[in-house]
């Protein structure tokens, strides 16, 4: 009972007790390790969340998991960011499971896994974990799973219509309408059809895979794709694409450029000034997989020059994009070819009851002792189990 009275004074007076952590002095207390203690970090859905049940990923609905696993006797910690309270989670409380998603992520840095002494499995409720620091993961033997696969078609679907409406004109157009204006040259001036160009996806993997084949009836000249996992023979077949193994060859033959890899060292900054210079003038770029891949900076300048004529995506290098972030306001020369919006294309209603069925089944293998769906495993017990997170 002391120990529990403890924890309930330890809540009560987190910001005190959060200081103390930050200055590294010892606090009074002898925080005890709960039974099995998951937190999540999740985020505030607010009134949508309440209104909407579906809205699974959020602080309110917390993945459908607080009865299951109150039930079970397991202590259940949910949060909308790393703040105080779940950094004492993780350190003092010592929680063994964690649990972020992408959408709104729970930065987990080196410094924060080299404190949290109790952490034995991360579960990314949804696809991409590089808001975990991986390599801390892999030297500290903490797991790190993904739910793969289960937002690739929301998220596929998203880029054929980011594609779409970058190269048809859609965004000015639809805001022309709004304003009450009515100059249709205004728009079809820089508006194209998709058949007869030429499309290619960096990462070739579940979501680019998807993208290919969702663009085979739109009969483009080609389809190209940059990875260093080549597709199966058949597969590539199957879409007709073709590999091109040198990046600034492929992005030199692409009138439509998509990003679908994962973010790694091998990826942050890997659509910079440099590579945008051997861009087709006037390409279009899509970006859905991490906004960190495409350097901020060098983006905004080649679409203002005219270099990109738009660049659509749901992902930013920090997560929620301050107000001022220049992706939200770019434009082309011609006032147009932003084609952005927060990060949701993997976080539809029916992604998010696949993700969180999914991280229930990761959290159930791990409390039951059951082996977890290899797919799932990005960073097993001190190695990267995935290809996919770069070439070691
Ligand atoms: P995947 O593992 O199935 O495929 C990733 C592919 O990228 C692999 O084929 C891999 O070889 C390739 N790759 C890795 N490094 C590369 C590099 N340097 N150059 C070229 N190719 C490289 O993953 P997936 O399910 O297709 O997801 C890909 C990424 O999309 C995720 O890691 C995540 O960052 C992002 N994503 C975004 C959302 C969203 O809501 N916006 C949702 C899901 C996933």
């Amino acid at each position: 009972r002391v120990e529990w009275e403890v924890i309930k004074k330890a809540r009560e007076e987190v910001p005190t007790i959060a200081l103390d952590e930050r200055s590294g002095e010892e606090s009074e207390y002898e925080f005890p390790t709960l039974p099995d203690t998951v937190l999540a970090i999740l985020y505030d859905g607010g009134k949508a969340a309440e209104e909407e049940p579906r809205l699974l990923g959020t602080v309110e609905n917390s993945l459908g998991l607080a009865d299951w696993l109150k039930a079970q006797g397991h202590e259940f910690i949910v949060r909308q960011s790393v703040d105080d309270y779940s950094i004492l989670a993780l350190t003092r409380l010592k929680a063994e499971v964690l649990i972020t998603t992408p959408f709104h992520p729970g930065y987990l840095t080196r410094e924060l896994v080299e404190k949290a002494k109790n952490l034995k499995l991360c579960i990314t409720a949804g696809v991409g974990s590089d808001h975990i620091d991986l390599n801390a993961a892999v030297d500290h033997r903490i797991q790190v799973l993904e739910v793969s696969g289960s937002n690739v078609v929301s998220v596929a679907e998203h880029v054929v219509m980011s594609i779409l409406l970058l190269v048809r004109n859609f965004v000015p157009a639809h805001e022309m309408i709004e304003r009450g204006d009515w100059q249709v040259s205004d728009i079809a001036r820089n508006a194209f059809d998709l058949e007869g160009k030429v499309v290619g996806t960096i990462g070739a993997g579940r979501i680019g895979y998807r993208v290919l084949q969702r663009l085979v009836p739109f009969d483009c000249k080609e389809l190209l794709y940059y990875d260093y996992a080549p597709l199966p023979a058949a597969a590539a077949e199957a879409v007709k694409a073709r590999r091109v193994e040198d990046l600034k060859t492929f992005v030199s033959q692409c009138d439509v450029v998509t990003v679908n890899c994962p973010l790694h060292e091998g990826t942050r900054g890997l659509v910079n000034a440099e590579l945008l210079k051997h861009f087709k003038k006037g390409a279009w770029l899509v970006n859905t997989a991490r906004g960190a891949i495409c350097d901020k900076d060098a983006v905004a300048a080649a679409l203002k020059s005219g270099q990109l004529s738009g660049y659509a995506g749901d992902v930013w290098n920090v997560q929620p994009a301050p107000k001022d972030h220049v992706w939200r306001t770019m434009k082309n020369p011609l006032g147009g070819g932003n084609g952005m919006v927060p990060h949701y294309s993997g976080t539809t209603l029916d992604a998010q009851a696949r993700y969180a069925n999914g991280a229930r089944s990761i959290l159930e293998n791990y409390l039951t002792g059951k082996p977890q769906d290899p797919q799932n495993i990005i960073v097993g017990i001190g190695k990267y189990e995935t290809k996919a997170y770069g070439q070691r």
